[in-house]
């Protein structure tokens, strides 16, 4: 396949993206899309708690409006907690995984109707594993990334000077192509092994929600060289339900 070629089916697969631009420090019991902190958690539902009934820690909340193909359900928001105990325990919660279903060491979240309810006074009640970001946005279209284009597109042959990138974060993977690999919401996830898709029914849709990179979770279990991912299902403009995916090189 020629250059030219090549850069055309990355262009038809564009998605819109939105790198999250964080800034240290933590916005408050705010329900909008941020990192760590205090969650935005509603005041009639329990904090999460894992099968051995620790208390998780909160990770990071989308506000669903900001994410490029979801805009219209605003009002709506996800939350993402995980398990550093059970992490230390060696018991850790490895995301969705084909082999055993959900696993019980974490839990994505959506609330939604939030301009309707209130939030609980709890506070932090779990460690804190990412140090507390503001987010704010950088809009840009999304090519696939390498493991994408290997394995997810139907190619039959590639440029040999195919990846460009100067290192793992660097979105200049091909000339005028772009692949954004730090965190974002939106777009097509940077995966670092074989793409690694929940398994759906047939009348159900999966949406590409968000990553954190290793970079932002420098202590978190799944963050040598990872990605935390985040999928949404719906079925017609129903969400039904969120996952969880973790990879690690
Ligand atoms: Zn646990």
């Amino acid at each position: 396949m020629s250059p030219n070629d090549f850069r055309q089916v990355l262009l038809e697969h564009q998605r819109p993206t939105r790198e999250m631009i964080v800034a240290p420090g933590d916005p408050g019991c705010e329900p909008i899309t941020k990192i760590s902190g205090i969650p935005w958690w509603p005041a009639d539902v329990p904090r999460p708690t894992c099968n051995h009934g620790h208390a998780m820690s909160f990770m990071a909340q989308f506000l669903l409006s900001d994410v490029p193909p979801l805009e219209s359900h605003d009002n709506s928001l996800v939350s993402f907690h995980y398990c550093q105990q059970c992490a230390y325990e060696g018991n850790m919660p490895i995301g969705w995984n084909p082999k055993v279903g959900n696993t019980p060491g974490y839990d994505v979240s959506v609330c939604d109707l939030i301009s309707e309810k209130q939030p609980d006074l709890l506070g932090i009640i779990a460690e804190v594993v990412i140090d507390p970001q503001s987010v704010t946005f950088r809009d840009s279209m999304d090519a696939p990334g390498y493991e994408d284009t290997m394995y997810s597109l139907d190619l039959h042959s590639i440029p040999e000077d195919y990846p460009q990138g100067a290192d793992d974060f660097d979105e200049n993977i091909y000339p005028g192509i772009i692949h954004v690999a730090k965190r974002k919401i939106g777009g097509w996830p940077t995966w670092v092994q074989h793409p690694g898709l929940p398994e759906i029914q047939d009348q159900e849709r999966l949406h590409f929600l968000a990553q954190l990179d290793w970079w932002l979770c420098n202590r978190a279990t799944w963050c040598s060289g990872g990605y935390a991912y985040l999928f949404l299902i719906s079925s017609g403009t129903k969400i039904l339900r969120c996952e969880l995916v973790l990879q690690t090189t």
